[in-house]
């Protein structure tokens, strides 16, 4: 018989990653902080577990799914001794760092310590699409491939706890300042009576295509040769930003998400470096760490 899993954390994520594992006939032990959430996963087969303790002890591995890492180490820190000898694999979103500090506190108390980083929504878990990036204990990852396929693609991307944090950061922050760079042009055609929704029929598509370019500027980045045939040039690139402030202006649009690509632009032409390929702004964002 397959053994239990316990489930600490019943929000939106945790819920859903409870309710595939019984969907996939796997027994699941779960517990959250307000009582009331557990009852849906209750009614379709989970032992609802008392207290924290009793929820870590009722399973070798315990599934984490809270809220962020200062309420991961409020309810785990009082049951460490609980713990030792069992596998936490960590789906709270969390830093490089604190991932990494979670891991030294597992190691230092007999825990095998998984961490991972949910590449979807709630309602994506447990369909195509689904995708979580791991790291840390190996073995770990290994062992619990069955549990894993539950809720979708894994992949595990190094030995170093922090890894798949930073994988998620920073694909999290090419998503946002895409949100935002959509935003910034809906609200330029807005300004002149053109829906969102008109908008985005165009805008979906051209960003599609667009990204078929990353590839090459990762190329470009890897090598740290800006010379190449073919790219757009940092001058080239500053003029057509300076007509796309000056066309924002017009439009009465805010430049607050645009003007700092711009900035990144003008300061490496400034270094000296206009006729460089605009993947050069890389050196730009690296150096201010
Ligand atoms: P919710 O806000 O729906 O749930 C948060 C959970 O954390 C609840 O179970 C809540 O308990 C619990 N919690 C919060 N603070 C504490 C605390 N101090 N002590 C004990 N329990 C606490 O969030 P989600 O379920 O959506 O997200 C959970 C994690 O999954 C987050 O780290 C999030 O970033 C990550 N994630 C979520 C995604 C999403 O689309 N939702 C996508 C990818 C990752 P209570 O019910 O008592 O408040």
């Amino acid at each position: 018989m397959t053994t239990s899993t316990t489930f600490l954390g019943l929000g939106a994520m945790g819920s859903a990653l409870a309710a595939a594992a019984l969907d996939a006939g796997r027994p699941a032990v779960v517990w959250n902080r307000t009582p009331h959430r557990a009852q849906a996963l209750g009614a379709r087969g989970a032992t609802v577990a008392p207290t924290v303790a009793d929820a870590v002890t009722a399973a070798p591995v315990i599934v984490v799914c809270l809220f962020d890492h200062e309420s991961v180490r409020g309810v785990l820190d009082p049951v460490t001794a609980e713990l030792s000898g069992r596998t936490v694999i960590n789906l709270t979103t969390t830093t490089p760092a604190e991932s990494r500090s979670l891991a030294a506190w597992a190691a230092a108390h007999g825990v095998t310590y998984l961490d991972g980083a949910i590449m979807a929504v709630p309602e994506m878990i447990g369909a195509p699409g689904a995708a979580i990036l791991y790291s840390g204990s190996g073995a770990a990852f290994d062992e619990h491939r069955a549990l894993r396929d539950v809720w979708g693609d894994s992949s595990f991307v190094g030995a170093d706890a922090g890894m798949a944090s930073l994988q998620d950061m920073a694909m999290l922050a090419g998503m946002y300042t895409m949100f935002a760079g959509f935003l910034h042009g809906a609200a330029m055609v807005h300004a002149a009576g053109v829906p969102a929704t008109e908008f985005v029929t165009r805008q979906a598509p051209f960003l599609a295509a667009m990204a078929g370019q990353l590839a090459g500027f990762a190329a470009t980045v890897d090598a740290e040769d800006y010379t190449g045939e073919g790219q757009q040039s940092l001058r080239f690139t500053e003029t057509a930003l300076a007509t796309l402030l000056r066309a924002t202006a017009e439009q009465g649009v805010d430049p607050a998400v645009l003007a700092p690509v711009h900035d990144l632009v003008v300061r490496q032409i400034a270094a000296g470096h206009g006729e460089h390929g605009t993947a050069r702004i890389f050196e730009e964002i690296r150096r201010t760490r």
